[in-house]
């Protein structure tokens, strides 16, 4: 049946089908952003893993939002792909040196991106960066992963991040990049299925957060509060 193919796919769902098209545009960090930045990728912070809790808990709160959205509008004139599954897929790929977190949920339009992936509306941020300016600290003494920094922690592991998501009501999607440092770009991308795909390029030295064991040790550390499944490279964990 069409709904069991549909399943099916999913569980594959980390496909490469994306593809950026049309005009990048560049944009500047918030210069509040810029400093949380800077802290987070210099740190010598030990227990990166927290990235994985953070990512986690946004993909859930994605699904969360979509769910909510899916029942709330009983219309239901502007809401594509309506009866998707509602799921999360870690892979890990070793040669590449890339761990990917994909959902089904919410997604983000273009205002959505640079609302929430470029400048800091997170409470636990704006907590991170008084403690920074009140103690002089370094970000290394455990209070990156004490207040959780949200996204921005996947640039303590890697060195590029990029972002395909597609909202519920748009027509195509967009590719989020960034470095990490002043500036990050977004561009119309096709191929992206409805929900976030988010794509780390780690570090040479983090390149432990590409090994499928370590990942799934991590993830059953922090996925307790999770209300959807998790599938770790096609498995579920
Ligand atoms: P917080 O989760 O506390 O809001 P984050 O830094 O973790 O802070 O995330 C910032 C915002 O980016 C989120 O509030 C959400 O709007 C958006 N976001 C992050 N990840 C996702 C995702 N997987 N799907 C949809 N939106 C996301
Ligand atoms: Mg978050």
């Amino acid at each position: 049946t069409d709904a069991k193919q549909k399943d099916e796919d999913y569980h594959t769902i980390i496909k490469n089908t994306e593809k950026a098209t049309g005009e990048s545009s560049q944009h500047e960090f918030q210069a509040e952003t810029r400093m949380l930045l800077d802290i987070v990728a210099r740190s010598l912070y030990s227990e990166k893993e927290v990235f994985i809790r953070e990512l986690i808990s946004n993909a859930s709160d994605a699904l969360e939002k979509f769910r909510y959205l899916s029942i709330s509008d009983t219309e239901g004139t502007s809401i594509k792909d309506r009866d998707r599954s509602l799921e999360i897929h870690i892979s890990t790929d070793k040669t590449a040196r890339t761990f990917t977190i994909q959902d089904t949920g919410i997604g983000m339009s273009k205002e959505g991106l640079t609302q929430n992936l470029g400048i800091i509306a997170k409470s636990g941020s704006k907590a991170f960066l008084e403690e920074i300016k009140q103690k002089q600290a370094s970000g290394d003494n455990n209070i990156i992963g004490q207040f959780g920094v949200g996204f921005y922690s996947s640039f303590m592991v890697a060195d590029k991040v990029e972002v395909f998501t597609r909202n519920a009501t748009d027509e195509h999607g967009w590719k989020w990049t960034s470095e990490g440092s002043g500036t990050y770009e977004i561009q119309p991308a096709e191929g992206v299925q409805f929900g976030t795909k988010i794509i780390l390029y780690l570090k040479g030295d983090c390149r432990e957060f590409a090994d499928e064991d370590t990942i799934k040790n991590i993830i059953t550390k922090y996925s307790n509060f999770v209300g959807s499944p998790i599938y770790l490279n096609g498995k579920k964990v």
